[in-house]
């Protein structure tokens, strides 16, 4: 049996009054979306524990089977590892936004997608400025990190800066403030801009009318995770496709394989075709993959319907279409379509309201549910779990 697991990162949505009281999947043309939920099984997850804030990070470890309030100890350590950066004990990860600061506000969270060659060089830059308390790692465009020691554990609480745009920046800043810890990483961020503004990767930027980098922004901090690897839980050889660092990182904890796919970028123009190509190539020496797609994600964050409409289809088609066109040639198979948490166009944020899910498998039965959406899933045979318990629950459907 060969399992697949697609991941479309926030398609899950509220109603529209743009779309006539429907949400994007209840708008959008997926007919093998569709496919699956009418000849499958359906159901709901609790992806994000009550306790938790609504991340990609605590949904996508439910969704591999390992419960965040157990395992979960913030979002830096899972981006460390996925560029190699190993926590030693006794160190901490931020993850480390580049973001655009305009009179005292945060005005973009990302720097207008600012390109990894341009990270690479304020990376630098800070590392020179900063070495003293720590070492800035590149990732990917906007996303990079910083490690530094941290003797003692405690809970400092930092905010994503997607949650808090037009926000004044002096409101969010790490708390509890007059903690020596939260002093200095706050002392690094507003210091960050001395380096960043002048710095001639900037100046360019201003120059083509871009957004500057023009600060960093530290967050989701965390230590090492202890977690058994997947093949030990599951007994299934397992991989990854995604173009999100976080992603990667937990495959590297759990010890999946992580595919590279060349043109994977985690935003609007990912190289959808390719990764199902690689997600069946994958297939030959592996028994699962997870496929996580980004799109909607960022359509939803920028409020755009249309773009997350356009993204939900293209999973359908580029991505579903083709992994049912191919998988056919393993006898057995079983397939899955879910987001990890919903990220509502009218919030452009993440909530914590269960995601719909939908499994089909060569050997599973169907029950009555003939639409993948939110509301079609709530009549599904599957009812509502928590999310860590879907994997399972995948691999018993599909053993039956
Ligand atoms: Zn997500």
């Amino acid at each position: 049996m060969k399992y697949v697991v697609v991941i479309g990162d926030g398609m899950a949505d509220y109603p529209l009054k743009e779309l006539n009281g429907k949400t994007p999947l209840e708008s959008a043309q997926i007919p093998n979306m569709d496919h699956l939920a009418s000849k499958g099984v359906n159901g709901r997850l609790k992806t994000i524990p009550s306790s938790m804030e609504p991340g990609s990070d605590v949904a996508n470890m439910s969704i591999m089977g390992y419960n965040p309030e157990k395992f979960y100890t913030g979002r830096g350590p899972l981006e460390a590892a996925s560029i190699g950066a190993i926590l030693e004990d006794g160190e901490v990860a931020f993850r480390c936004n580049f973001i655009n600061e305009e009179e005292g506000l945060l005005a973009d969270f990302n720097a207008d997608h600012i390109s990894t060659e341009e990270a690479s060089e304020l990376i630098a830059a800070l590392n020179q400025k900063f070495y003293r308390y720590g070492k800035f790692y590149l990732g990917t465009s906007y996303r990079n990190l910083f490690v530094c020691k941290d003797g003692k554990k405690g809970s400092l609480k930092s905010t994503p800066p997607h949650d808090v745009v037009g926000e004044p920046i002096s409101d969010n800043l790490v708390k509890p403030e007059e903690d020596e810890r939260a002093r200095i990483v706050n002392n690094i961020m507003c210091q960050s801009q001395d380096v960043l503004k002048n710095h001639p990767i900037n100046m360019h930027r201003e120059e083509k009318d871009k957004k500057t980098a023009n600060m960093v922004w530290l967050w989701g901090q965390g230590v090492k995770p202890e977690m058994e690897s997947f093949y030990s839980k599951y007994g299934l050889k397992g991989a990854t496709i995604t173009g999100v660092d976080l992603i990667k990182g937990l495959g590297v904890y759990l010890k999946l394989t992580n595919i590279m796919v060349p043109g994977a970028t985690g935003y609007y123009d990912t190289d959808y075709c390719g990764k199902a190509k690689y997600a069946l190539k994958a297939l030959q020496d592996h028994d699962l993959v997870f496929m996580h797609i980004e799109a909607p994600d960022e359509a939803a964050h920028a409020g755009d319907i249309k773009e997350k409409i356009q993204a939900i289809e293209r999973i359908d088609r580029r991505i579903l279409g083709k992994l049912l066109d191919g998988l056919p040639e393993y006898d057995e198979y079983a397939i899955a379509i879910l987001p990890d948490h919903p990220t509502p166009i009218a919030l452009k944020t993440h909530t914590k309201d269960p995601v719909p899910y939908a499994m089909f498998s060569t050997k599973g039965e169907s029950d009555s549910v003939a639409r993948y959406d939110e509301k079609s899933s709530e009549k599904g045979s599957q009812g509502l779990m928590d999310g860590f318990r879907f994997i399972e629950n995948f691999l018993r459907y599909s053993s039956i």
